[in-house]
Formats: structure tokens, sequence, C-alpha cells
């Protein structure tokens, strides 16, 4: 197991881990998420003080996509309709040119286990199956959707000095789309 103040990047699950895994099937066959904005503020802290985030998901919806961008994960970081996470984690992590070893994984249901085992820190939130807890690293006290990646990113982030917040650019890792929809809104040159 690596330490918290060792780790370097993030790999996640979305279902279950940034939301409590239920989802409202569409009738044009989208699948509507909600996400906890807290978890999703930690993620964008994350990205922007340099540790590289990905998303690694069974699932695939243009809205998550989107959810991704503003989070700060990019397009080669995003890894939709996963059947390997293991794989995909690996791949991951020769992009951005670290060892397993130097990543967590956050997962909360059978499929996730390979690539938890596979980073140096496997988490799970407080409500993940029994067989994800029992391989868990650290099992957060928070549940999907409702705190467990704020959880793990302040205690990541606060001991290497990266939990800082750059108040001048809040539209850092935007969607273009919506960063493009605000300006024309607002008038403003973002
Ligand atoms: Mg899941």
């Amino acid at each position: 197991m690596t330490r918290f103040e060792d780790i370097k990047a993030f790999a996640f699950d979305v279902d279950g881990v940034f939301t409590d895994g239920l989802v409202l099937a569409m009738p044009d066959g989208d699948l509507l998420r909600q996400f906890n904005s807290k978890d999703c503020f930690g993620v964008r802290t994350a990205a922007d003080n340099g540790f590289p985030c990905a998303i690694i998901t069974g699932g695939v919806s243009p809205s998550l996509m989107h959810r991704a961008h503003s989070l700060g994960v990019p397009d080669e970081y995003l890894y939709m309709l996963s059947k390997d996470k293991a794989s995909d984690l690996l791949h991951f992590c020769q992009r951005i040119g670290l060892e397993p070893s130097q990543v967590a994984f956050v997962g909360d249901d059978i499929p996730d286990i390979p690539a938890m085992q596979l980073a140096g820190l496997g988490v799970c939130p407080a409500d993940a199956v029994a067989e994800v807890r029992e391989v868990a690293d650290f099992v957060s006290s928070f549940n999907g959707g409702r705190g467990c990646i704020r959880d793990l990113m302040e205690r990541v982030l606060k001991p290497q000095g990266k939990w800082k917040f750059d108040p001048t650019n809040p539209w850092k890792g935007s969607h273009p789309d919506s960063i493009t929809k605000y300006a024309k809104l607002t008038g403003k040159n973002v």
C-alpha cells in the first residue's frame, strides 16, 4: 500500500463512487446521474494542482463526457465502456509516465477489484460491496456520491501542500461548450 502523501495521480470508477449508484434511465437511452459538488470540487482542485485524473467506467453517455471535462479529466484520460479496468489503468499510467504504485484507484463493485489491486492505493466508499471493502487499502467513512472522493482528495493533497485554489480562474477545465455559452450569455471574456 502506498501512503496518501506519495500518491501522484487518481483514477475513478463513476457509478457508486461519484454517485450513489442510482441512474435515471431516460427515454432516449441516456442515463442521468447525480454528482456531488463537493467531490467534484476536490477532483478539480487535484487536477488544477497537477494531479492527472482519469475516469475508468463501464458506462458511456454524453453528459458523462461533459462532467469529466468540468472535473479536469481530458478526453485522453476518459475511459468509457471499459471492459478491463486494470488494463485501462495501466494504459493511463503509461500515458502519464507513472507507476501504478503511485496512483490511487477508487471503485465500489466487483469489476473494480483488479484495478484496485494494481493501484498503489485501492480506495472504496463505505457502501462498496463486501468483496471490494475486503481488498481495499482504504475504506472511506463516506458513501458513494456522499463525499468519499472529497475525503480522499483532502487526505492526499493536504500533506503534499497541494490543497490550493486559484479563484482567478474558476472556469479552468470546464467543458469548452459551457465556456462559450457562458461567454455569450454574460458578454464576459472567459
Ligand atoms: Mg461502480
